[in-house]
């Protein structure tokens, strides 16, 4: 497994309810050695939280989270259509000025930003595996629909919110989600879906 070096950007990217701490913001307590917490008080989340550039040392170094603006999350595979999909989520860093989340590339300030933004999106869809990129509010899904035809980018996102939400009450014990967080049915899992659209 990779240290992270410099790095630093899940302390920023991810939202934090158990410290108050809105995604996008930086952690109060980041520091130059990483996190200023040390032992029990730190939350049990950051001490398990599971980087896939860390702990995938094939991956390009040029794919390091805080050069890239993306931190890519293993999100175990959903059921959709009676077949399972692998999923990994990218949270941006809405700071880069490099998106894939609007559908289109924004104006990089280095063209090869864009280039590594592109080959990392490209190593998991050739690979089969579906990636649901998060800018701030923003949400899509990008996959290889050739490979699972019949399947839309509605049916994964609305497979993938259920079936993180059945795990609600761990998220809850870690910090990593809100009182609020419940586990949803199916048809609420899609409600939600078509709500976030307007459709
Ligand atoms: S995003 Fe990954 S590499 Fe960067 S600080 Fe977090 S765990 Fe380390
Ligand atoms: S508590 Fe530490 S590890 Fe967790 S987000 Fe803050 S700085 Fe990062």
């Amino acid at each position: 497994m990779r240290s992270c070096g410099d790095c630093r950007l899940c302390c920023k990217v991810f939202p934090l309810p158990l410290l108050a701490k809105p995604a996008g913001e930086w952690c109060r307590h980041v520091c130059a050695v990483g996190c200023a917490i040390h032992g029990p008080g730190k939350p049990d989340v950051c001490c398990q939280y599971d980087c896939y550039w860390r702990e995938h040392d094939a991956l390009s170094e040029a794919w390091c989270p805080d050069r890239i603006g993306i931190v890519v999350t293993e999100a175990g595979s959903v059921t959709v259509g009676y077949r399972l999909l692998p999923v990994v989520l990218f949270q941006e860093d809405c700071s880069v000025g490099v998106s894939l989340a609007n559908g289109s590339f924004e104006p990089a300030s280095e063209a090869s930003l864009g280039d590594a933004v592109r080959g990392l999106l490209d190593h998991f869809v050739s690979r089969g595996v579906a990636v649901m990129i998060i800018h701030g509010l923003d949400a899509r899904i990008e996959f290889d629909r050739a490979r699972w035809p019949g399947i839309s980018a509605d049916d994964i996102e609305a497979a993938l919110r259920y079936e993180l939400s059945q795990d609600a009450e761990e998220l809850k014990r870690l910090g990593a989600v809100g009182d609020e967080y419940r586990p949803l049915s199916r048809d609420e899992a899609e409600a939600a879906c078509r709500e976030e659209r307007g459709s």
